[in-house]
C-alpha cells in the first residue's frame, strides 16, 4: 500500500557521521515547506491508489517544523489523498525539540508515531557523534512523550563506535528497554566518505571504527532483544508483536511511494527517481512558474528538471528483491524468484549454497533467510548472489 515521505532538510549542527542530505541554515525553511506542497500537488498523481497506509516525515530533522508548518502539510495531503485508517505517521524528532510544550504541539497534529534519534544514553558518545542533545535530554524526552500519550514510539541507537565500550551498549538497550519502547531501529557506526568522522579518522584526529567491536555488539543486541521478546523483522529494526513500522516495511516489501522534497526518492513499481541533493535548487525548480510548467507537462514522461529517473531492469529488480529480502524476516521467496524467470531462481540457489552449508543462511520451504550467524554479513551475501546485465 502506499506511502508518502517528506524530507525535511534541516538540522541545526551537523553530526560528525551523518551523509544525509541537510542544511544548518534554517532561512529558508518556510519557504522551503511551500516549495514542498508545491511538489506534493504536482506530483499526486505519481501514486495511483490515492488512499495512503502511511507519511513519514524524515530528514534532516522534521522536528524543525513549527506545529503550523505541519499542518500545512497535512492540510495538502488531505486535499489530494485519503488516509486509511490506522494510516501511519511517523514524526523524526531530536531529543534536544522535544519540550513538553513542542510533544503536546505534535499531539495537536495527526502525527501518531514518533522516531527520536537518541543514539546514545552516554555523554561521550553523544560528543563524538556531535549531537545538539546530550543525556539528560535523551531520556526526557522519552519520559516526556510517553506522559504525553505517544506510545508509538521508535528510538535510534547506534552501535560500533570507538566510544561504545561494550557495558555502555548493554546499558544502553537495558534503558530502552526500561522505558518499554514497542520498536528500536539500531545502527552500526559506519564511515561515509565526506563526512567529518572520515576526516578527523584519516587524519588521526579519532581513533577508526573496528568491524570486530561492531560485530561483538550486533551479536548482544541480537541476544539481548530477543530476550527481552523482540522480533528482528529487519538487519536493524526489532519491535515488539505488533509494532512493526508500517512504512519502513512498504519499502522492503516493493510497495510503492512518493517522496517530496531535496534528496527524496521516489518509487513506483518501474522506476526509482530522486530529486536533486541540493536546498537551493530544489527551491528554483520547484518554484519557478517556468519549471512548474514543464513540471506538469513532464510528470508523465518523467524528465522533471529536479530529479532523475532510473528505470528497473529485470536484473535490478532480481537484484533489489534479494537485497532487501536477505534482510528481513520475510527472507527471499523462491516462488517469486520463479515469477521472474527460472534463470534467476537457478542462479539464487547456486550462490546462496555455500552459506546454507556454512550455517550463515537456511531454507524453511520455499524461503531462504540469513541466520544470526549471516545477518551481521547480509548486505556481503547479498552481494554475493547479484546478478549483472550482461
Ligand atoms: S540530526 Fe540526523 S540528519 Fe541531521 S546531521 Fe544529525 S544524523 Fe544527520
Amino acid at each position: 500500500m502506499p506511502g508518502i515521505y517528506l524530507h525535511i532538510p534541516f538540522c541545526k549542527q551537523a553530526c560528525h557521521y551523518c551523509n544525509f542530505h541537510f542544511s544548518t541554515s534554517l532561512k529558508y525553511k518556510a519557504e522551503m515547506v511551500e516549495a514542498m506542497i508545491r511538489e506534493l500537488r504536482l506530483r499526486q498523481d505519481y501514486l495511483v491508489d490515492k488512499e495512503l497506509d502511511s507519511i513519514y516525515f524524515g530528514g534532516g530533522t522534521p522536528s524543525l517544523l513549527t506545529e503550523g508548518e505541519l499542518m500545512r502539510f497535512f492540510e495538502e495531503i488531505g486535499k489530494c489523498f485519503t488516509l486509511r485508517p490506522n494510516a501511519e505517521i511517523t514524526l523524526e524528532a531530536n531529543p534536544d525539540d522535544l519540550t513538553k510544550e513542542k510533544i503536546a504541539a505534535l499531539r495537536r497534529t495527526p502525527v501518531n508515531r514518533l522516531s527520536i534519534g537518541i543514539q546514545s544514553f552516554f555523554e561521550e558518545d553523544l560528543r563524538f557523534f556531535n549531537r545538539a542533545h546530550d543525556a539528560r535530554e535523551a531520556r526526557a524526552c522519552l519520559e516526556e512523550a510517553l506522559a504525553a500519550g505517544f506510545g508509538n514510539l521508535t528510538a535510534d541507537l547506534i552501535y560500533g563506535s570507538p566510544t561504545t565500550s561494550d557495558a555502555h551498549w548493554e546499558e544502553n538497550l537495558n534503558i530502552a528497554f526500561g522505558y518499554k519502547i514497542p520498536h528500536v531501529s539500531c545502527y552500526a557506526l559506519t564511515v561515509e566518505e565526506r563526512t567529518a568522522l572520515f576526516h578527523f579518522i584519516k587524519r588521526g584526529q579519532s581513533p577508526p571504527v573496528q568491524e570486530e567491536h561492531a560485530a561483538r555488539q550486533f551479536e548482544m543486541l541480537v541476544a539481548a532483544m530477543r530476550g527481552h521478546g523482540y522480533i528482528q523483522y529487519e538487519i536493524s529494526n526489532f519491535a515488539l508483536p505488533g509494532h512493526f513500522a508500517i512504512h519502513n516495511a512498504s519499502y522492503w516489501k516493493g510497495e510503492p511511494y512518493l517522496g517530496i522534497g531535496p534528496s527524496a526518492h521516489s518509487y513506483n513499481g518501474e522506476s526509482r527517481q530522486w530529486n536533486v541533493a541540493n536546498n537551493a535548487k530544489y527551491l528554483r525548480e520547484v518554484t519557478s512558474p517556468f519549471q512548474a510548467g514543464s513540471l506538469l507537462k513532464e510528470v508523465s514522461s518523467q524528465t522533471m528538471p529536479f530529479f532523475e529517473v532510473e528505470y528497473l531492469s529485470p536484473a535490478d529488480r532480481y537484484n533489489e528483491y534479494v537485497m532487501t529480502g536477505l534482510r528481513t524476516i520475510w527472507g527471499v521467496g523462491l516462488g517469486r524468484l520463479r515469477e521472474m524467470g527460472e534463470e534467476y531462481e537457478r542462479h539464487f540457489l547456486e550462490c546462496i549454497r555455500p552459506f546454507l552449508e556454512n550455517g550463515q543462511a537456511e531454507r524453511a520451504g520455499e524461503v531462504v533467510r540469513l541466520t544470526d550467524a549471516g545477518k551481521f554479513l547480509a548486505d556481503g551475501i547479498a552481494a554475493e548472489t547479484f546478478v549483472s546485465d550482461s
